[in-house]
């Protein structure tokens, strides 16, 4: 049976528009169309936009100008989390304090994208300021998983991820501050890949927890991740944390990798098919020659604690603007601090004042070298026993969650959720590349559930990590 044209990658979309099969025109309306007919269900989406009549010719006459030499992004309709400005459109990050913020200019990422002929189907719904793992956090409705509407699609980029699963897009774009790529890629079936730190700009990204937020691909394929990662990526004038190429020395790494499995953190936790899922997995990579290798990781047992110490310390700096005079939703009491307590009570949910308040708290004057200071100092062990694995192993694998999509609700004890970050958060602490691909589905309820398989890389070797994910998909 031939797809239809929402239902294509980027590669695949790309060949069809070349191959004259469709038009920009109709593959925009396919995605646009499913897109208002399932957003009903799903809230994917904040907001579908209106075509961009004007990009949509341009994106057709490059590709019929320059054919195979277009751009293979050129005509691809995106679905864009709502914490990535677009200019004049709304950027709320799924917030109430943004509500009706309305973007100035384009994130870098987006000026790539457009450059590229990119389209833009929407805004996709997210966990509030990117806190949360279930896209339950949303101010304006928690998004399903269209797997299976009674569960979640991950978070904290849900939207996005729920976009590229039910084909209401080709692809997306997310961020990812402790996994919020990779865990909805991996309870949605899909590729995620949060790249090393600075790889890609974040000059327009809403800040969630600056020394952790990188912005990534959400796709149906290794390959089209590759494309938009290659699209995005690259230093920036607008963001002096984004690093040139070669910054780190590359690794040699031959066709036969050798893959580290740190058992000792899979004893807990782990559910018993997801685990029996990851065994095999590992097995079929094993049969293709690819080497397995026992590692220790140590310190991983603290890399939640040090995450839900750190991000916190730096949410509640970033979102310290957004107090109703400078920025974000005003309300107006009789004083200035009622001012303050008015605008910020409203306009913020209940998960991200817990994490200002948590935040403020652990780095307070009293407390800043008992928590701050010991956090910042476990990351530092954490990436030197990393990049000591490194030496030993191109790659790091375990995986991508604990469980398949959990139900709404289910993890309403706020613990509950920080304990679904347990093996994303550490490449985020350590700045290295990680990757989620799918690993099949275990069952749920008579409902396939797909999971993914998470590997980490050492810093700028994303390519190694798009060589085992391929291998992965092609193991099927
Ligand atoms: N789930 C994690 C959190 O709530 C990660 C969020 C993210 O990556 N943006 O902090």
């Amino acid at each position: 049976m031939t797809k239809k044209p929402n239902e294509l990658g980027i590669i695949e979309a790309a060949r069809a528009l070349r191959a004259r099969e469709c038009t920009v025109r109709e593959l925009w309306d396919a995605c646009v169309t499913a897109a208002k007919e399932k957003n009903l269900e799903l809230n994917a989406y904040l907001e579908i936009f209106e075509a961009d009549d004007a990009a949509i010719a341009a994106a057709q006459e490059r590709i019929d100008r320059e054919g195979d030499a277009a751009p293979l992004l050129s005509g691809i309709p995106l679905a864009i989390k709502d914490n990535i400005l677009i200019e004049g459109k709304i950027a709320s990050a799924a917030s109430k304090m943004l509500e009706n913020y309305r973007a100035t200019y384009d994130a870098t990422v987006i000026t790539k994208l457009k450059e590229a002929g990119a389209l833009f189907v929407g805004r996709a719904n997210m966990d509030e300021f990117a806190m949360g793992s279930s896209t339950e956090h949303s101010a304006f409705g928690s998004t399903k998983n269209p797997h299976d509407p009674e569960r979640v699609p991950g978070g904290s980029s849900g939207g996005s991820a729920a976009a590229v699963a039910a084909h209401l897009c080709i692809a997306a774009l997310g961020t990812d501050t402790g996994g919020s790529i990779r865990q909805p890629a991996a309870l949605c079936g899909l590729v995620g890949v949060k790249p090393t730190y600075g790889a890609v700009s974040r000059s327009g990204a809403i800040a969630m927890g600056s020394s952790l937020d990188q912005i990534g691909p959400l796709t149906k394929s290794v390959e089209d991740a590759k494309v938009l990662f290659d699209t995005i990526r690259g230093i920036d004038p607008m963001d002096a944390t984004t690093i040139p190429d070669g910054l780190y020395p590359s690794k040699e790494v031959s066709e036969k990798l050798v893959i580290g499995v740190p058992r000792h953190l899979l004893t807990e936790g782990v559910q018993e098919d997801v685990r029996a899922a990851f065994d095999e997995t590992l097995k079929k990579l094993e049969s293709e020659g690819h080497t397995l290798v026992d590692i220790e990781l140590p310190t991983s047992g603290h890399a939640l604690a040090a995450y839900y110490v750190l991000m916190p310390a730096e949410v509640s700096t970033n979102l310290a603007r957004l107090d109703g005079v400078r920025y974000g939703h005003a309300s107006r009491g009789d004083t200035l601090l009622e001012d303050y307590l008015l605008s910020r009570t409203e306009g913020f949910g209940e998960e991200t004042r817990r994490r200002i308040l948590l935040g403020t708290f652990v780095l307070s004057s009293g407390y800043i070298d008992a928590y701050y200071r010991k956090a910042d100092a476990a990351r530092g062990v954490l990436r030197r026993e990393y990049d000591d694995a490194f030496e030993k192993v191109d790659v790091i694998a375990f995986p991508t969650t604990l469980s398949p999509a959990f139900k709404f609700g289910e993890k309403s004890d706020p613990i509950s959720m920080y304990l679904e970050d347990i093996f994303t958060v550490t490449a985020n602490l350590t700045g290295m590349p990680a990757l989620s691909v799918p690993m099949g589905t275990v069952e749920r309820d008579g409902r396939a559930l797909p999971i993914g398989i998470h590997f980490t890389a050492p810093h700028q070797a994303e390519e190694i990590l798009f060589n085992v994910a391929s291998a992965v998909e092609k193991a099927g």
